[in-house]
């Protein structure tokens, strides 16, 4: 998996006896050269999050595809999409429409970030139809409960809902662009839900001066990033508030 990659991917390989590789980003994205060439005989599967938490990156459809194309045999590619939905670039790929090519591909969605359902605890797996044979035999029996499928089932009859979520993302995410750049802050260019900011200095100090106003964001530091802060996307209030917020957490930041 590429350095800075979603945390669970590490927590479940371990979990699952398996010898987790990273291997190092490049401006903080999958370097998908690098990725190809740390796979050996002994790769049985890659983890790449697409767009990724917690730096916000993509991977563009042509790499990605002649990565996925380029894998032996013996390796599984796990293609995570949680934000697919709020990625606006002509060259995004949906991995869905790739399955047909790739029996060994297997994509992730959830229902907890656009649709903002986390509670309901539902998602999915979509792959080749013999791959998702061997899944079914050692998901847990009644892994999803009646509620959850009800929810989950009108989130996708709900298009207003989803266009409307994402273009009030598309704007907070440009307005919060413009004001951490405001602030003088360097930041990870975004295609999803939230940005993350490096605010000079110890971003752990500024998560808690900014937890005392009220307004959660997510220090980095268990990613190798303690100068990071991870800040979702909100209402444009919320934005603003998340925003006056940093600023004055900022002024704790030696420096600054
Ligand atoms: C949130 C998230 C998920 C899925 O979360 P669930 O709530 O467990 O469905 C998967 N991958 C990434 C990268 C995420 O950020």
């Amino acid at each position: 998996m590429p350095e800075y990659a979603f945390a669970i991917f590490a927590i479940v390989a371990h979990a699952a006896g398996a010898r987790v590789v990273s291997v190092p980003a490049r401006d903080y994205g999958a370097d998908l050269e690098a990725l190809r060439a740390a796979v050996t005989e002994r790769t049985r599967l890659v983890f790449l999050a697409n767009p990724n938490n917690p730096t916000g990156t993509m991977v563009a459809a042509g790499p990605l595809r002649e990565f996925v194309a380029g894998l032996p045999h013996h390796t599984l590619m796990v293609l995570d999409e949680a934000y697919c939905e709020y990625v606006r670039r002509p060259d995004y790929p949906d991995g869905v429409r790739w399955l047909q090519d790739f029996e060994r591909l297997i994509v992730t969605r959830t229902f907890s970030k656009v649709y903002g359902l986390a509670g309901l605890r539902v998602g999915y797996a979509v792959s080749h139809a013999g791959l998702a044979e061997f899944l079914n035999r050692v998901r847990e029996s009644f892994n999803v409960n009646s509620l959850a499928l009800v929810g989950a089932q009108a989130a996708l009859a709900d298009r207003e809902h989803l266009e409307r979520t994402v273009a009030l993302n598309d704007a907070g995410l440009a307005e919060l662009t413009a004001q951490v750049r405001a602030l003088g802050l360097d930041f990870i260019p975004s295609v999803g839900n939230f940005l993350t900011v490096d605010v000079g200095g110890p971003a752990a100090v500024v998560y808690e001066a900014m937890l005392r106003q009220g307004v959660i964001a997510r220090p980095l530091a268990g990613y190798g990033m303690p100068h990071h802060l991870r800040i979702t996307v909100g209402t444009p209030p919320q934005n603003a508030r998340c925003i006056a917020a940093l600023q004055q957490a900022l002024g704790r930041v030696p420096g600054h």
